[in-house]
């Protein structure tokens, strides 16, 4: 691993809340990365919705497979910036671990029951889980991951959540800018998205290939293979447009970051989290990711069998809700109901009852949906 200055360096991490012995094997962010791998919120992913409900199909992506992705792109976007693969790999891994079950329709409603009472936030709730909900070592809850693994798994926080959180909130408040290897992460997941979302609309029949050539980027690279490959057939003309795409975005990433590190000239993580965003796209590439994300949006996110089932899932997270509220001891979870009886104050049940939801995977919501109602 070739790494720069600006680059994250587990010697010089800014620590764990409760100090621990030194490795003798791993690097600090390594060991970020293995705990993530170990922890129960991870394997979850594997039964939690992407964008289709994970018994709709075994070829879909769930959270698991996206977050896999996700790692892979970033990991490849780090080598080639010389930042540290390990941090990006142990960021990406856990980006998503706060999800609700159901994709962004579970969180949008939780959110709503929860208004009262803070709110919901993914990723505030993905700290949480790294944090505080888990709960494998006998010294600490929670992961006691690095800072620079916890300022990269808070991608988004509103203000009034970012003055709670102590050191790890300030740069909402500073507006500064999180690790390189944090802000490549959050590229690599809008990589990911975008382009596996085309994958599985495809391959569910919601999006056709002839509806997909309205899209400017995706046409141009289309004809660019059918070009080369006339005879081609039209599954793998799609999976070779798709990598092509995914190959050209990664490029144009890595000159326009390239650039703008040249430019900067960061000397450390520091200084790099109090410039302007680094990590970026040029102009006409932002522009066209602009129009393949409306696409989605209104081809695919809006299509009526994803917002039916998209229905069906807020009915059923406020369903369990409700229920939950008024008799915490439904909650199946020895770990949340040490904070949840329904005599404890208002504001501590409901937050155990949101993280005993959102930490469900889709498949348990429907089971326990259907056992309780
Ligand atoms: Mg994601």
């Amino acid at each position: 691993m070739l790494l720069k200055s600006f680059a994250a360096d587990p010697n010089k991490t800014l620590g764990r809340a409760h100090k621990e012995t030194i490795s003798p094997f791993r690097n600090d962010f390594q060991r970020d990365r293995d705990r993530i791998i170990h922890s129960s919120a991870f394997r979850r992913l594997e039964y939690k919705t992407q964008v289709f409900v994970n018994h709709e199909g075994d070829m879909f992506r769930t959270r698991l497979t996206h977050s896999l992705e996700v790692s892979q792109i970033a990991r490849g976007l780090a080598r080639t910036l010389c930042c540290h693969e390990d941090l990006a790999e142990a960021i990406a891994l856990a980006h998503d671990l706060g999800h609700t079950p159901f994709g962004h329709a579970g969180q949008d409603v939780l959110n709503n029951c929860m208004k009262d009472f803070g709110g919901f936030e993914h990723n505030l709730q993905s700290l949480r889980v790294v944090d505080q909900l888990e709960q494998r070592y006998a010294d600490f809850d929670g992961l006691n991951l690095t800072f620079e693994a916890r300022e990269g798994i808070l991608k988004h926080c509103a203000i009034k959540n970012a003055k709670k959180l102590g050191v790890v909130g300030e740069r909402f408040i500073k507006k500064h800018q999180p690790s390189l290897e944090a802000q490549l992460v959050n590229f690599a997941d809008e990589i990911a998205y975008n382009h596996h979302d085309i994958d599985d609309g495809y391959r569910s029949g919601l999006l056709s290939f002839k509806l997909l050539m309205d899209i400017a980027i995706f046409c141009e690279v289309a004809e660019e293979v059918r070009q080369q490959y006339p005879l081609i057939d039209e599954r793998r003309w799609l999976h070779e447009t798709i990598r092509r795409m995914m190959h050209g975005l990664v490029r144009d990433l890595c000159g326009f970051t390239q650039k703008a590190l040249l430019k900067h000239n960061p000397k450390s993580i520091d200084e790099v989290r109090q410039l302007p965003q680094v990590v970026g796209l040029s102009t006409s590439m932002t522009q066209k990711q602009g129009e393949l994300k409306r696409f989605l949006r209104q081809s695919l996110y809006m299509h009526p069998h994803v917002v039916e089932m998209t229905q069906n899932a807020e009915k059923i997270i406020k369903d369990l809700f409700g229920l939950f509220m008024n008799d915490p001891s439904l909650m199946n979870d020895p770990s949340l109901m040490n904070g949840a009886h329904a005599s404890e104050e208002q504001s501590r049940l409901t937050r155990s009852v949101a993280d005993y939801i959102a930490g469900m995977t889709d498949r348990f919501a429907i089971q326990i949906h259907k056992s309780l109602f």
